[in-house]
C-alpha cells in the first residue's frame, strides 16, 4: 500500500493519520478536509471557547510536519469510485481509505445557530453578552453545556426540552435529576415544550406559542455526515456500515468516529457512537485493520459532559439491566451514581461528580464483575473493591 487517503478532518481522522506512522506505514497520506481550519478538538466548543479560551483547549497534539502529511483544508470530498475519491478540485486516487467524516448538527425548520464546528462556536461566543436573551432548543448534552456557559456569561437563558427531562439519551429518571441544576444558576427549563421552528427572533412551540428570542441555539442532535457517499459502493444505514474491525462493505476502506455504524459483538448490535472516545481509539484498529492486520474495536462505551456545575459521565450500555443500585443520593456533596446490573453482572454506569467510580466502574465492566449490590450503593466502599 503507498497511497492512503483520509477523508475528514476531525479528531478521527488526525488519529488515522498518527496511527498510520505508528503502525509503520511509510507511503503518502493526503487528508481531506471540508473545513479550513487545521483539525482541531470538539469538545471544547460547547466549554472553554464559549468562556473565550480557544487555542490551549482546541488544539490537537499533532505534528503534521513531522508526520509528513499531504493536508487539504476546505476540499471536501464529493463521491468515491472504486480507487478515487472525487473532489471539486479534481480525482484523488487511493490504495488504501479511512473514511472519517463526523456528523453535522441537525437543524430546525427556519434559522437559529448550530454549533459542531470552531466557526459556529466563536459566532456563538461574540453573542453571549450580559443581557442576551437566548433561547436553545434541545436539554441534551451541548443544549446544556451551552446554557451553563452562557449563564455564567449572563445571558438570560431558556432551554426547551421536547421530553420530560433533560439528556433524553439516558433513563428518565436519572435526567430528572438534573432539573434542579438548571434553577441554580437561573436557567429556565420547560421540558414536554417541543419548538416547531425557529424564526430570526423567535421560537415557535408545537402549541402556537411565540417565544421573543435575540438569540436561538439548536441543539437537537447531529447525524452522520455521509450524504457524499450516495451512489458509492460503501453501505450507508444511519451511518457507514462497518464490522468490529472497522471495515465497510468495500474493499480497502475502513472508517472510524462519528460517522460510523459499528457491530458491536459485546451487545449483539450495531452501534452509532458520537463520542470523544470512539474518534480517540477506533483508528488504532480501523489502520491496523487497513494495514492488513486482526483486530476488533469493541469498547464498553464512554462518554463525560462539563454541564451546569457538574461532570456527568457514563460507562457502559444498561442493555438487559434489570436493576439499579443508587450509589449515593443526588444533592450529595460528594457526588452520587447510578449503576445498572444485568442479573449480577454490572453493565453500566453513571456518575456525577465522582470520576474515580467511573474510571474503576468502566474498569470492572471489562472484567465482567458482579459487585455486592450493598457494598455498590454505599459511598465509602471504592467501586472496585465493591
Ligand atoms: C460542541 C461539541 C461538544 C462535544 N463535547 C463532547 C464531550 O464533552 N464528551 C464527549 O465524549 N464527546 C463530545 N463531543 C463529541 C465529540 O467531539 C465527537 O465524538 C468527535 O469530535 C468525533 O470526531 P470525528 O473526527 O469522528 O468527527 P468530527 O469531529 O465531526 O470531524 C469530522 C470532520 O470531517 C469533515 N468532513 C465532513 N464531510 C467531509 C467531506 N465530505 N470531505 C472532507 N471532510 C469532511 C467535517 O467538516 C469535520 O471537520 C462533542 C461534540 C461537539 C460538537
Amino acid at each position: 500500500m503507498k497511497r492512503v487517503v483520509v477523508v475528514g478532518g476531525g479528531l478521527a481522522g488526525a488519529r488515522s493519520a498518527q496511527e498510520l506512522r505508528a503502525q509503520g506505514y511509510e507511503g503518502t497520506i493526503t487528508l481531506l478536509a471540508a473545513e479550513e481550519h487545521v483539525p482541531y478538538d470538539r469538545p471544547p466548543l460547547s466549554k472553554e471557547v464559549l468562556r473565550g479560551s480557544q487555542d490551549d483547549h482546541v488544539q490537537l497534539d499533532v505534528d503534521w510536519r513531522d508526520l509528513e502529511v499531504d493536508l487539504h483544508l476546505g476540499r471536501p470530498a464529493t463521491g468515491l469510485r472504486e480507487g478515487v475519491v472525487e473532489t471539486a478540485e479534481g480525482d484523488v486516487p487511493y490504495d488504501g481509505l479511512v473514511l472519517a467524516t463526523g456528523a453535522h448538527a441537525l437543524r430546525l425548520k427556519g434559522s437559529g445557530f448550530p454549533l459542531r464546528t470552531l466557526d459556529d462556536a466563536l459566532t456563538l461566543s461574540v453573542h453571549l453578552t450580559e443581557g442576551t436573551k437566548l433561547v436553545i432548543v434541545g436539554a441534551g448534552w451541548i443544549g446544556a453545556e451551552v446554557a451553563t456557559g452562557a449563564a455564567q456569561a449572563g445571558c438570560d437563558v431558556t432551554v426547551l426540552e421536547a421530553g420530560p427531562a433533560p439528556l433524553q439519551a439516558l433513563p428518565v429518571e436519572v435526567g430528572q435529576l438534573t432539573i434542579p441544576w438548571y434553577a441554580d444558576l437561573g436557567i429556565d427549563l420547560r421540558v414536554n415544550t417541543a419548538a416547531k421552528s425557529v424564526q430570526r427572533k423567535a421560537v415557535v412551540l408545537e402549541s402556537g406559542e411565540k417565544l421573543a428570542a435575540e438569540l436561538v441555539l439548536v441543539a437537537v442532535g447531529a447525524a452522520p455526515e455521509t450524504a457524499w457517499l450516495k451512489g458509492s459502493p460503501v453501505t450507508v444505514d444511519h451511518g457507514v456500515v462497518v464490522d468490529e474491525h472497522l471495515a465497510t462493505s468495500m474493499p480497502g476502506v475502513v472508517a472510524v468516529g462519528d460517522c460510523v455504524a459499528r457491530w458491536s459483538p459485546r451487545y449483539d448490535m450495531r452501534l452509532r457512537m458520537e463520542h470523544w472516545d470512539d474518534a480517540l481509539h477506533g483508528p488504532t484498529v480501523g489502520v491496523a485493520t487497513l494495514l492488513g492486520k486482526d483486530a476488533v474495536y469493541d469498547p464498553i462505551p464512554y462518554f463525560w459532559s462539563d454541564q451546569l456545575g457538574h461532570t456527568i459521565q457514563w460507562a457502559g450500555f444498561a442493555k438487559g439491566a434489570d436493576s439499579v443500585v443508587r450509589r449515593g443520593e443526588p444533592g450529595d456533596a460528594d457526588g452520587w451514581a447510578f449503576c445498572w446490573l444485568a442479573g449480577t453482572r454490572l453493565v453500566a454506569m453513571l456518575t456525577v461528580d465522582r470520576p474515580r467510580d467511573l474510571v474503576q466502574g468502566r474498569r470492572r465492566m471489562t472484567d465482567g464483575a458482579e459487585p455486592d449490590p450493598t457494598r455498590l450503593a454505599d459511598l465509602a466502599v471504592p467501586v472496585k473493591s465493591a
